[in-house]
């Protein structure tokens, strides 16, 4: 595991955008970075998953949580509008996304690929990040610091047989991560850019990917997280636009 050990209040005061906050890794992240003291956004395709991650950290007195309820796919740039409206007339300022929410689509040959589902794992997994941390950039200048976290995968560096546009959408998430970060290094020396691959972790995307795999065996999204608490807080200040291993 990334060896990094969080001070308990990391976090503290810090806004932070989660994508996919409702389930596996990302409800883990938006838990975590609450007990590290942050007010977590929890962006995601279901309310009801939602609203239980709401619920466990107002039960747990953590800092109050907002949701914003978005499907990925088939938002336009009105809802990213809104929601950068949303949040600066509640919060003034953004202080990091953490992009996570993901597809796996279909594990089939590249060369039947079904095109509908390729572009909407382009859109979901591609796409999205690219409209949300464009809109949410102004909110992120006006931060003292601020991190953006793409989700890349295994084989988002090395390409698999079968991994079909999933694996595609992850090398883009790497190049888009680089070009966010040598960018803004020039124009918003403020922000920095890396990306996470998580590894092999027990959700079920992973169940869905290996059906014949024991989850028992896997590490749980919550043994994973001291990388994305490294990445998200002021101790990776002087790390931009590097692709890090979780595990
Ligand atoms: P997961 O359990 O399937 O969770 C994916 C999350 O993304 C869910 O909260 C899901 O919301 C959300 N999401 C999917 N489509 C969406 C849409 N159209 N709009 C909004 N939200 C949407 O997967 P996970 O394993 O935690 O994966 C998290 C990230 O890690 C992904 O980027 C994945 O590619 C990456 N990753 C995972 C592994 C692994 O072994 N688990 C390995 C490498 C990389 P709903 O629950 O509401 O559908």
């Amino acid at each position: 595991m990334f060896d990094y050990q969080a001070p308990s209040q990391l976090l503290k005061d810090k806004v932070i955008l989660v994508t996919g906050a409702g389930d596996g890794i990302g409800k883990a992240a938006a838990i975590t970075y609450a007990k590290h003291g942050a007010t977590v956004i929890l962006l995601g395709r279901t309310t009801k998953k939602l609203d239980a991650v709401y619920d466990y950290i107002e039960r747990h007195h953590l800092p109050q949580a907002a949701i914003v309820p978005l499907n990925l796919d088939g938002a336009g740039e009105h809802d990213y509008i809104e929601l950068a409206n949303t949040i600066e007339a509640e919060f003034g300022h953004l202080d990091g996304i953490l992009h996570n929410a993901g597809i796996l689509g279909e594990r089939t040959p590249i060369s039947t690929y079904d095109p509908t589902l390729f572009d909407k794992v382009m859109r979901i997994n591609v796409t999205s990040q690219l409209l949300l941390t464009q809109t949410l950039l102004p909110l992120m200048q006006r931060a003292q610091n601020a991190s953006v976290i793409f989700t890349s995968s295994g084989v988002g560096r090395k390409a698999k047989a079968n991994w079909g546009a999933y694996a595609i959408s992850k090398f883009a998430t790497e190049a888009m991560m680089q070009l966010f970060s040598s960018e803004l290094a020039e124009l918003s020396p403020n922000i920095r850019a890396n990306a996470i691959n998580p590894g092999a972790t027990r959700t079920s995307m992973r169940a869905s990917a290996y059906p014949e795999e024991d989850p028992d065996t896997l590490p749980t999204p919550e043994e994973i997280m001291p990388l994305y608490l490294y990445l998200m807080g002021e101790d990776s200040l002087t790390t931009n636009g590097k692709s890090l291993d979780a595990q």
